[in-house]
């Protein structure tokens, strides 16, 4: 598993003409880019076909947003891990706290759907953490290792990515504190079976805040939103400083 991974996460956003450009001008950022960083896209599912043919051969990975637990069957809507790995599809986002909070993803399915996409090769993002409520409660490292011990049944810990991203910092412009971050990955990292699983900290991650984080000794990589839309933005935030 690479070590450091810096992963931006499109959510519902850009077409293809809107992908193709985020891509001219993102690439060439990227011409200096230390090759032990993995950069991946997830990107809306419409969007995969074509990024895997314009991502060949760049140092750029691709990955989806989702995945269904069945390989196949009556679930309209759904995307399976065969689908994706068809098309060149290497990485997917999974139990992201919008899926579980919109779309009723609980620690059961999302379980399933981590099995889905190892079983078919790919090597998903797990994504964990806590709500304002909780965290105020003091209840955060039970929540956490509720979802990682639901979350990881039957999961082989050699081929997983896992973001902590704390709910309340998604989407916010509020970041969890570079230290408080690095804390709850140390725990993390405690309750795993393998130490070497990179850990990526996620929630409204940007230029001005990324080269802190970075600097944690347990923060591998970072899961961001917002700003891996713009391409000036998301190439500033893989080519951090160290
Ligand atoms: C995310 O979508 O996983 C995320 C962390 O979003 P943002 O960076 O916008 O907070």
């Amino acid at each position: 598993m690479p070590k450091i991974v810096l992963a931006g996460n499109w959510k519902m956003y850009k077409t293809q003409v809107e992908s193709l450009e985020f891509l001219k001008a993102f690439i060439p950022l990227l011409a200096d880019t230390p090759e032990q960083r993995c950069v991946i896209l997830c990107v809306p599912f419409t969007n995969l076909q074509l990024l895997s043919q314009t991502l060949h051969g760049s140092i750029v990975q691709l990955g989806a947003q989702n995945v269904h637990w069945e390989n196949n069957g009556a679930y309209t809507g759904e995307i399976s891990a065969p689908m994706l790995t068809e098309i060149g599809v290497r990485y997917v986002i999974v139990g992201h706290s919008e899926r579980r909070q919109y779309f009723g993803e609980t620690d059961e399915t999302v379980n399933l759907r981590l099995r889905s996409a190892q079983a078919a090769g790919l090597t998903p993002i797990f994504c964990v953490g806590e709500t304002k409520q909780q965290r105020d409660k003091g209840e955060i490292e039970t929540i956490i290792s509720q979802q990682l011990q639901k979350g990881l049944i039957g999961i082989d810990q050699s081929n997983l990515i896992i973001a902590y991203e704390p709910i309340w910092a998604i989407g916010t412009g509020e970041t969890c504190a570079a230290s408080e971050a690095n804390r709850v990955i140390g725990l993390i990292r405690n309750s795993l079976s393998n130490p070497h699983v990179p850990i990526q900290y996620g929630g409204s991650v940007k230029p001005e805040n990324i080269d802190e984080l970075m600097s944690q000794p347990h923060i591998d990589g970072v899961l961001v939103g917002g700003a891996s839309l713009q391409p000036e933005s998301f190439a500033r935030i893989v080519n951090f400083n160290c």
